[in-house]
């Protein structure tokens, strides 16, 4: 059984292991690390990096959870269905608390489920917009303001390449909002960030479209104590198969680091040039 901590990342050909999260992380700012969780729906983060979340504050490493909707469409049972989002939302409190994050760190940004693509972007908001901030709305407004006020060193979302379009609409609407939120862009939203944010993706339902680059290992008390946290979501009545599927898969999770690779001509540069075999051939 497992009682150990690890880490092993891949870079390259090399394989790095180490006991803790900085032993193996690129960039680790020391004190300064703090880490963003983008969880499109209450239960994503806790499912995809719930081991994760206790790993960071073992290390001391503050953690902020940005759930993005209200949970709304996710009613079990119709006595339910006008008082699911505040049931979710209490839920969520209990859930991330029990990994260790302070209820302040908990940001429930309450968009309404299943209808984020009238979300995207940014624009004036209107008079009864309940996900205004600074007089504008949509997700890309809500994510900007929020970097710039948590500051995090590393930010941590579900793959691009997930089913639920929810996903999806949130990984295009987030990273866009890195730079935005290091951008002089809408000032209304706060100070702009020193520098974009290191940023990984870590799975909940579908597989990696690239293979991870971060393994993570705890022992068995950390895999209790994310069953646990998952298990504060009892309104989803099947939720206890999550809990068999994420037992069954033991205390291990992945993330993946993603690398923004940026347009620079001289890339491309040699491929062009001619080459030698070539002109030795005339
Ligand atoms: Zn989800």
């Amino acid at each position: 059984m497992q009682q150990k901590f690890e880490f092993v990342r891949l870079v390259g050909n090399e394989r790095r292991a180490g006991s803790k999260l900085a032993d193996v992380s690129r960039h680790w700012q020391g004190n300064k690390e703090r880490h963003l969780m983008i969880s499109p729906h209450d239960d994503d983060a806790v499912l995809g990096a719930g081991l994760l979340i206790q790993l960071a504050r073992r290390e001391k490493v503050p953690v902020h959870i940005l759930i993005v909707t209200d949970g709304s469409m996710g009613y079990c049972s119709l006595d339910e269905k006008d008082s699911i989002a505040e049931i979710r939302r209490k839920e969520s409190f209990e859930c991330y608390q029990n990994l260790g994050v302070p209820k302040k760190n908990i940001i429930w940004l309450g968009f309404p489920d299943c209808q984020l693509s009238n979300h995207r972007g940014r624009y004036p908001a209107a008079d009864n917009d309940q996900v205004a901030i600074s007089g504008y709305s949509g997700l890309q407004n809500a994510f900007t303001y929020h970097l710039r006020k948590i500051k995090p060193t590393q930010c941590f979302l579900p793959t691009w390449n997930d089913l639920h379009p929810d996903h999806r609409i949130i990984y295009d609407e987030f990273l866009i909002s890195m730079f935005h939120s290091a951008g002089n862009i809408w000032p209304e939203l706060g100070e702009p960030l020193e520098k974009v944010p290191y940023v990984n993706t870590y799975a909940v339902y579908c597989d990696f479209a690239e293979p991870p680059t971060l393994r993570m290992r705890t022992p068995i008390s950390y895999l209790e104590n994310k069953l646990k946290a998952i298990s504060a979501f009892r309104s989803q009545k099947q939720i206890s198969s999550l809990i068999d599927n994420v037992r069954h898969c033991g205390s291990e999770e992945y993330i993946r680091a993603i690398d923004f690779k940026l347009y620079h001509p001289s890339n491309y540069r040699n491929q062009f040039e001619e080459k030698e075999m070539f002109r030795m051939g005339r």
